[in-house]
């Protein structure tokens, strides 16, 4: 059964792309097939793998706006098992174009549904904000991962990302559920990550990841070198605990 996961969390700087790009690599090297959706306008994601957005003819604009089939937009990466439909800053305009459109809310996952079975994963970087994107890859989901970031004010901004998800289910997708919670930029070294994870813990039980990100340099220069911690720097923290939190991800299914 595939899995289509939304990464999400309106806060910006907490670790969404590094998530989605480093799991979905991490997924693909234990043999998954992967689509990586890249729906944030700023297309992080999408230079993660080194891909040129100069020379990306068809995006994720195309798909939403006009009409083109997903097949035709997604590309490879340098991972076998793993493709990915690239973002442009092109889609910024996106969410103003499609106001008027019907059904508006529904159509990435109109888009996706027709293709996902050809995958394991779906994994899906949503852009800083509640709006229509992300509204768009809530729908398109059956499960939203939420990363927080081991910082003062970590639970902040948090309820209103779970009345999202409320209202979402309730109106657009009731099958939706939470994946589970995993904390990212983790130092063991300081008392406030401790205090985070405590709190978070508190909050969302069971569903936080025992698999914690820590702060990791090669995690934040991998994006540069357009490659995934797996490919940058096997050997690497930050690649060890993708990895691991790949399997955690596997073992829940
Ligand atoms: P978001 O997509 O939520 O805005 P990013 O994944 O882009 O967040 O991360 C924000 C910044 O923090 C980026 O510069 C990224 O390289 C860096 N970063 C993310 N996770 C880590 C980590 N575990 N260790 C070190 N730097 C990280
Ligand atoms: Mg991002």
């Amino acid at each position: 059964m595939v899995k289509v996961i939304a990464i999400a969390n309106q806060k910006g700087g907490v670790g969404k792309t590094t998530t989605s790009v480093n799991l979905s690599a991490c997924l693909s090297s234990l043999e998954k097939k992967v689509l990586l959706v890249d729906i944030d306008p700023q297309g992080n994601a999408t230079s993660g793998f080194g891909i040129d957005k100069s020379k990306i003819k068809k995006s994720m604009y195309d798909i939403l706006v006009n009409d083109v089939p997903v097949e035709n937009v997604i590309m490879r990466t340098d991972i076998e098992n793993l493709k990915i439909i690239p973002a442009t800053i092109q889609l910024a305009g996106a969410e103003i174009e499609l106001v008027s459109v019907m059904s508006r809310e529904t159509k990435l996952k109109r888009m996706i549904d027709k293709i996902k079975y050809d995958y394991d994963y779906v994994i899906i970087d949503c852009p800083p904000s509640l709006g229509l994107l992300t509204i768009n890859s809530l729908t398109a989901a059956s499960s939203v991962l939420v990363p927080i970031q081991c910082e003062f004010y970590a639970l902040e901004g948090l309820s209103q990302l779970m009345n999202t998800v409320a209202l979402v289910q309730k109106n657009l997708n009731p099958i939706l559920e939470l994946e589970g919670v995993v904390l990212t930029m983790f130092d063991s070294r300081t008392n406030l990550s401790i205090q985070v994870v405590d709190e978070v813990k508190n909050h969302f039980s069971h569903k936080v990841y025992r698999t914690m990100i820590p702060r990791n340099v090669r995690l934040s220069e991998a994006p540069s070198h357009g490659q995934p911690i797996i490919l940058y720097d096997p050997k690497s923290k930050g690649s060890e605990m993708y990895l691991e939190l790949a399997k955690e991800v596997i073992g829940d299914e």
